[in-house]
């Protein structure tokens, strides 16, 4: 076996190493059928602002007729290892806009704005602006109403790049967030240099703050330096009214989670618009 055949053999054959592979070869040959097929699914999550629903995040959800629900956390990756997350990612967008481009009747669904996640591989592709023009021409969404939530990480790699890009888009009116803020290594000096709408306090810092004094002190600062640097600062996993409150009391207004709803279907979602506004009055 392996072991007998000692530490220096390169074990080509490893049944385990073997099996891995397949299997990220089947999840890979399961999610580009899926895409055709119709398997994947944009849920809303609601973004609350000041008491109101002022938009929604759009995450992915795919549903395998043998493998049941799969979680983006189980496929995400896999998709941009592969190349598929440019396909993928593609048709978040033009489903997104779609999207956009009918809530523009009912006078609540049509001041919503939309959130899209972009994925690093997906963001550095050189055609990426082309690509998220396209899918609002496509659909006659508003670019005013779109928002694109970059990660930290990518925002590294090539600044004046990303910076070119950022701006182009900013310039037909798309707005920047700054997804799970403060898990990353953002530096400052880039920080004031992104055209950003918003930063997003990452759900790990949210979960405690009220029992941990460290998690706490982030949310505060994130919210302090955000603020006075121009943007909206959202909270994300809100979960309890207390940890609401504690955002509300240090300067955080706008917020998502399962307080309120964790994403839903189009239909829910647009159901769910309706009775909150009905309920605020
Ligand atoms: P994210 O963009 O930071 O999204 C927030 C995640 O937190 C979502 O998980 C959401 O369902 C979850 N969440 C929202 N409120 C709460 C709460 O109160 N408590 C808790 N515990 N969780 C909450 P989800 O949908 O499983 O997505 C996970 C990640 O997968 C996303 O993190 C994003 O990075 C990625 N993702 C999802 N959809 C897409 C997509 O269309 N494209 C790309 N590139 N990535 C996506
Ligand atoms: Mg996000
Ligand atoms: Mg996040
Ligand atoms: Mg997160």
């Amino acid at each position: 076996d392996a072991k007998a055949a000692g530490r220096d053999t390169l074990r080509f054959f490893d049944p385990r190493m073997q099996a891995v592979v397949a299997a990220r070869a089947q999840l890979e040959a399961d999610m580009r059928t899926g895409l055709a097929a119709g398997q994947f699914e944009l849920y809303y999550q609601p973004k609350v602002g000041h008491g109101s629903i002022r938009g929604a995040e759009a995450l992915l959800r795919w549903r395998h007729p043998a493998r049941g629900f799969v979680p983006p956390s189980e496929f995400i990756a896999q998709a941009e290892q592969s190349g598929l997350i440019l396909q993928l990612g593609q048709w978040v967008l033009e489903e997104a806009c779609r999207q956009l481009a009918q809530w523009t009747g009912p006078p609540l669904l049509s001041q919503l704005s939309v959130a899209v996640n972009v994925s690093p591989r997906q963001f550095r592709e050189a055609g990426f602006v082309a690509q998220v023009l396209q899918a609002l021409a496509g659909s006659g969404a508003d670019a005013r109403r779109l928002r694109l939530e970059l990660t930290e990480g990518m925002l590294l790699h090539d600044v004046e790049g990303t910076i070119d890009k950022m701006v182009q888009l900013r310039g037909y009116g798309v707005g920047f967030s700054l997804d799970d803020f403060g898990t990353g290594y953002s530096s400052l000096a880039y920080l004031k240099r992104l055209p950003l709408h918003e930063l997003k306090i990452d759900q790990g810092f949210v979960r405690d703050v009220l029992t941990d004094p460290n998690d706490a002190a982030i949310a505060r600062t994130i919210v302090a330096l955000g603020t006075s640097l121009g943007l909206q600062v959202v909270a994300e996993g809100v979960e309890t009214e207390a940890q609401r409150q504690f955002l509300e009391k240090n300067g955080c207004h706008v917020w998502q989670g399962y307080l309120l709803s964790p994403p839903l279907p189009r239909e829910r979602f647009e159901a769910l618009v309706q009775e909150h506004a009905a309920g605020q009055t």
